[in-house]
């Protein structure tokens, strides 16, 4: 019967599942799976805000661990990708015929 402290969440960065136990852990827990997606998250988001700037953007995300980041949510993965230059700009196409 003590079950209902524990639920079920998903990570609003990584997108894993995971349980969240509302007395015993940090508030952070409520919408991330671990203090690196926490920070990840945020980064992400103040770029996205124009709150920091690429090159700023690119130093913190360097503080975290991004081996998972092919799991990711769309939209985390998607500018993490785009900071770190591994996604090509539409502009950018290789075929110029004239
Ligand atoms: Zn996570």
């Amino acid at each position: 019967m003590a079950k209902a402290k524990s639920k079920a969440r998903k990570c609003v960065c990584c997108g894993k599942s995971y349980v969240y136990n509302r007395r015993d852990e940090a508030p952070y827990r409520r919408m991330y799976c671990s203090e690196n997606c926490k920070g990840i998250f945020k980064t992400v988001s103040d770029f996205v805000f124009g709150k920091i700037d690429a090159t700023k953007a690119k130093a913190e995300l360097k503080s975290f661990d991004l081996s998972g980041v092919d799991e990711f949510t769309t939209d985390i993965k998607e500018v993490i990708e785009e900071l770190n230059g591994k996604k090509k700009k539409v502009e950018e196409k290789e075929d110029s015929n004239e």
